[in-house]
């Protein structure tokens, strides 16, 4: 019988040493040794499963990745440094020159950069749909089509794509379907459930929690990771074993920071729907968020984003953020500490109005990362800087 989440989190642990360890050590090692010449032979033909060079596994980045297979619902998965190493290594192995995907237009920002940017310099082109036009997507698959991929919650605007009708069509036109499950973890949302083919996360942000390290996981069929992983330990995107030490720590506790966070922002987005400064909320389980219903059908709670736009715009926007006392200014999400951005004159100011309302970020659309200070204090804070 496999274990609940929270046992997999913790239990899913490296086996113990001679010194009989509690908590796993870090093995902070680039090589590993060999008894003799036909174990070296036969581990490198793998016929023998054991650790040769950290760029290929280390114990420590397997025990994270393990834990995220197990919570995913995946067979198999690799860590890597970043969130947006796991997503280009990923696209890197699975395509060739000339294979076309089709992505939701609200992906975040690098990864964006990466479609538009990058990709075709191997002749490799994207065609978006938009949050609120699935109806649209599959006018955009063509024979050349070969992954689907979104993110879901969107950032920043915290938009909801039904994975379930995703996973439909991308099976019906035999693509692989991606999913970056980021802003919800895997506590919240599995997308594997929904016929995901991989699941990717950055790391960086819920999962380590605390602000401290970087890191990206894939995890999916053992078939598709079998590519991503011959492609990863040849070109090096690996994760350091001391980052997988920190996340694999910080997944013992995913689920009651997840709860917590999520209650805190629930509270903090009742708040704000009351509030006269704010012309509309939009969180996942609020009852007038636009897609409340496949919401609560693939998530079991909310997340921590709050997203609302304040009254005034532009100006009210950038208002707002000079009055808050505590929360911080940052581009990081998913901390303990709670952070508040303002798109449309921070990490968007440099797109046309046209492009920004694209991706939903209206003038005065504020984004809330809820954190796990008391909800009263985060709930004054915010309140002291509408009045502004
Ligand atoms: C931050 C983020 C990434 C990129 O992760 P890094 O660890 O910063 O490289 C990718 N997707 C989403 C949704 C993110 O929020």
């Amino acid at each position: 019988m496999s274990k609940h989440f929270e046992t997999q989190a913790i239990r899913n642990q490296t086996e113990r040493t001679q010194f009989l360890e509690h908590s796993t050590p870090l093995y902070l090692t680039s090589s590993f040794v060999f008894e003799d010449a036909e174990e070296m032979r036969a581990s490198f033909a793998e016929e023998k499963q054991r650790n040769l060079y950290s760029r290929f596994t280390n114990p420590n980045t397997t025990e994270f990745t393990d834990k995220i297979v197990a919570m995913e619902g995946a067979e198999a998965g690799y860590a890597f440094a970043t969130g947006m190493s796991a997503i280009f290594t990923t696209f890197a192995a699975l395509l060739n020159a000339g294979d076309h995907v089709v992505s939701c237009r609200s992906v975040f920002g690098s990864t964006h950069s990466m479609f538009t940017n990058f990709l075709p310099k191997w002749n490799i082109t994207t065609s978006y749909f938009k949050v609120n036009e699935v109806d649209n997507l599959e006018s955009l698959i063509t024979n050349n089509t070969k992954i689907l991929y979104v993110e879901t919650p969107t950032n920043p605007a915290v938009d909801i794509l039904d994975l379930a009708l995703l996973g439909k069509i991308a099976k019906k036109h035999q693509l692989i379907f991606i999913v970056d499950n980021c802003f919800a973890t895997p506590y919240v949302q599995k997308p594997i459930q929904f016929g995901a083919d991989l699941v990717i996360h950055s790391a960086t942000k819920l999962i380590d929690g605390q602000g401290r390290v970087l890191g990206g996981v894939t995890v999916g069929s053992k078939d598709l990771m079998r590519e991503i992983y011959l492609f990863a330990r040849n070109t090096g995107p690996a994760m350091s074993p001391f980052n997988a030490w920190v996340l694999s720590k910080s997944l013992e506790t995913l689920a009651v920071r997840v709860e917590k966070h999520a209650e805190n922002a629930l509270k903090l987005a009742e708040f704000l729907e009351k509030s006269e400064a704010v012309e509309f909320v939009k969180y996942p389980f609020l009852k007038s968020h636009p897609q409340y219903k496949i919401a609560k059908k693939q998530m079991l709670l909310g997340g921590n984003i709050v997203a609302f736009e304040i009254k005034g715009g532009i100006a009210a926007g950038r208002r707002f953020l000079d009055a808050l006392k505590m929360c911080s200014l940052s581009a990081n999400l998913g901390d303990t500490r709670t952070i508040v951005t303002h798109p449309a004159s921070t990490t968007h100011g440099r797109l046309s109005e046209e492009d920004r309302l694209q991706v939903g970020i209206t003038d005065g659309l504020v984004r809330v990362s809820v954190g796990l200070e008391n909800v009263e204090d985060i709930i004054e804070d915010l309140e002291q800087a509408l009045s502004f």
